[in-house]
């Protein structure tokens, strides 16, 4: 066993601490966000390097245009940085 290594054999085993319960599909972290990407489509070129970059794959390509799935987005703000054409801007949730 690799030093400072920890192996858990049965779940009970595992400490009390936060953890996710259940998949993705129940999950929906877009309930995290307090900020969210807006796609300025009118200057929108479809390089989809946003949907490249996006850690939490919820963009999706719709009609040949980036739609993001704000189910899922958490507004990290990775899309916003990466989009060369910088015409993803974030709004405050609620706006
Ligand atoms: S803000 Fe983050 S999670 Fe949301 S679409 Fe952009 S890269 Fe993905
Ligand atoms: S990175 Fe920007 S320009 Fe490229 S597809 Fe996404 S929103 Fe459009």
């Amino acid at each position: 066993m690799a030093k400072g290594k920890i192996i858990y054999k049965r779940a009970k085993d595992i400490p009390l601490n936060a953890m996710s319960v259940g998949s993705m599909l129940f999950n929906k972290t877009g309930a995290w966000r307090n900020v969210k990407p807006i796609i300025d489509y009118d200057n929108c070129i479809k390089c989809m390097i946003c949907w490249k970059f996006c850690p939490d794959i919820c963009i999706v390509i719709e009609d040949e245009n980036p739609v993001i799935d704000y189910d899922y987005c958490k507004g990290c703000a990775v899309c916003v940085v990466e989009c060369p054409k910088k015409c993803i801007s974030l709004v405050e949730e609620g706006r």
